[in-house]
């Protein structure tokens, strides 16, 4: 199997001799920022069809286009788990979503929580990290990056089916065992730098489909936290066994 150093996504249906064609942006990276010539060589997904070969067939400043040759790999998805964070600075907040593409997060979704600033977020921004994430980590699926909500408008439409792992910084140094049927779709809940609210605590607290869990002693920042609980979830019930 030929040996490429670029991945891509490309949001377009791929199959063998189906034809890609290639934006500015993506133009602008192949050809002037990694010198790629004609018949150059890359790996492109889709989020959808797996990883396949692609051959460079036509070169512009404004755009391109390429060619699928084989599969080189199935498409795989994460397993059914959801990143509840509250978001916060800017760099920190991308470095989240940057790392929930990579921990395998199959949607990322920033609540607004009690004590969360952030009045909004450049959505389109977010999910372009992700999109990198995945072109970097191998993955041949990108997470979607919801819109922010309210943490407890979204919780008042809840599926009961799908658990949460709440990461309740109030019982730091108590136990990290994940309670509950572990089976079937999760979501993990990170809280803002503020933590959560004692009226948010309750209600979670309330909640059959939710688990309060600690992340050990310390008090993690919430970048840190959502990169923890990313571990201990996948360690326990995800797609590292
Ligand atoms: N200001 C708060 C800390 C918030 S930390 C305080 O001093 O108590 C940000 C988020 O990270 C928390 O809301 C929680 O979801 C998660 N977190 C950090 N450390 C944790 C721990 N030891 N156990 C469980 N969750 C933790």
């Amino acid at each position: 199997m030929d040996d490429v150093k670029i991945r891509l996504y490309v949001d377009q249906p791929m199959g063998a001799g189906q034809s890609l064609t290639l934006d500015k942006g993506q133009a602008h990276y192949l050809f002037g920022v990694m010198r790629q010539g004609l018949g150059a060589r890359l790996a492109v997904f889709n989020g959808r069809d797996g990883e396949w070969l692609a051959e460079l067939r036509a070169a512009g400043k404004r755009g391109g286009e390429l060619v699928c040759l084989e599969q080189r790999t199935a498409q795989r998805d994460p397993p059914d788990l959801w990143l509840l964070f509250a978001p916060i600075k800017k760099a920190r907040t991308d470095f989240i979503v940057e790392k929930a593409a990579e921990m395998g997060a199959a949607r990322i979704l920033p609540v607004q929580t009690d004590f969360t600033n952030a009045e909004r977020i450049r959505q389109d921004r977010l999910q372009a990290h992700a999109v990198e994430a995945a072109e970097q980590c191998g993955g041949t699926y990108v997470p979607e990056v919801a819109g922010l909500c309210r943490l407890s408008r979204l919780l008042d439409g809840w599926d009961a089916a799908r658990q949460i792992m709440f990461c309740d910084e109030a019982l730091a140094g108590g136990s990290s065992a994940l309670a509950g049927s572990l089976a079937g779709p999760w979501a993990i809940l990170i809280g803002p730098e503020g933590g959560f609210s004692q009226a948010e605590r309750a209600r979670l607290r309330g909640l059959p489909f939710a688990h309060a869990v600690s992340l050990g002693p310390r008090i993690l920042r919430a970048d840190t936290a959502a990169v923890a609980a990313m571990t201990v979830w996948q360690q326990a019930l995800g797609d590292w066994q």
